[in-house]
């Protein structure tokens, strides 16, 4: 898989653990989003990149990609607007993400 698009990351140079904050965190999920992902050039990829590489599980996916939380890139209609181009809510908590984890 091409990773070229990773030099053009606005999240380049900065500490990863950025990216991981507490499950269900939704102000470090919407502070990431506006400072990082939003404007990001490669959100895209970034997103398209995520979501290949990690498990079916929502149970086992962690981390802020592509401007969408875990829950959010386990709903195939968000991940397909923001591929498309669409800009989905900064945060959803679709159902809970906590309770989803919990189960
Ligand atoms: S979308 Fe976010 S996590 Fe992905 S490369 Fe851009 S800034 Fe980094």
């Amino acid at each position: 898989m091409n990773t070229d698009w990773m030099d053009q990351a606005a999240c380049a140079g900065v500490d990863v653990e950025v990216f991981y904050p507490p499950v269900g965190d939704q102000d470090s999920y919407r502070q990431i989003r506006a400072v990082y992902c939003g404007p990001c050039p490669v959100r895209r990829e970034c997103l398209a990149f995520a979501v290949a590489a990690e498990p079916a599980d929502l149970a086992k996916r962690h981390g802020m990609f592509g401007g969408l939380t875990p829950a959010q890139r386990h709903d195939p209609k968000t991940v397909a607007a923001v591929l498309a181009g669409d800009d989905p809510p900064a945060t959803e908590a679709p159902a809970g993400e906590e309770l989803e984890r919990a189960a």
